[in-house]
């Protein structure tokens, strides 16, 4: 049963960063090229990442197994957002979500382009592929109702 809890309240957010493996996110970029989503499977475990790190958070080896992951997925989790960094209104509630692609283990956040009041965990979703693809973060424009 999926459930969806509702937290009141302030939350102190501050900005962070994160590095990931060049490789896993260099494949990443040229699947983007031809509107297709590449990750790495782990060759002991069948655990499936994208990007793809250069070693299974499972099982701790070394993979390097290029795979081609569909560009359709599930809401696992979800945030709408009505006001900026700042607490200034937003012109319009901005719906973010971390999708986990089918046949893929780990998830990724984008902007969903929906009413908020449609978003769900469990929504099916899939990308919306910017027109011409020049292998950047950017060629995928959002995720759409599928
Ligand atoms: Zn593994």
């Amino acid at each position: 049963m999926e459930e969806t809890r509702v937290v009141q309240g302030a939350w102190e957010l501050s900005t962070f960063h994160f590095n990931i493996e060049a490789r896993g996110i260099n494949l990443m970029l040229e699947g983007f090229k031809e509107k297709k989503l590449k990750g790495i499977r782990c060759h002991q475990c069948g655990m499936v990442y994208l990007p793809g790190p250069f070693y299974c958070r499972k099982c701790h080896v070394k993979i390097d197994e290029p795979v081609e992951i569909s560009d359709h997925g599930t809401v696992r989790t979800y945030t709408v957002q009505y006001a900026d960094i700042r607490g200034n209104p937003m012109p319009e509630p901005r719906v973010s979500a971390m999708v986990q692609f089918d046949g893929c283990d780990s998830w990724v956040m984008g902007v969903v382009k929906c009413d908020p009041k449609d978003i769900h965990v469990g929504m099916r979703v899939k990308v919306k592929w910017k027109d011409q693809p020049i292998g950047n973060m950017q060629d995928m424009e959002a995720f759409v109702p599928e």
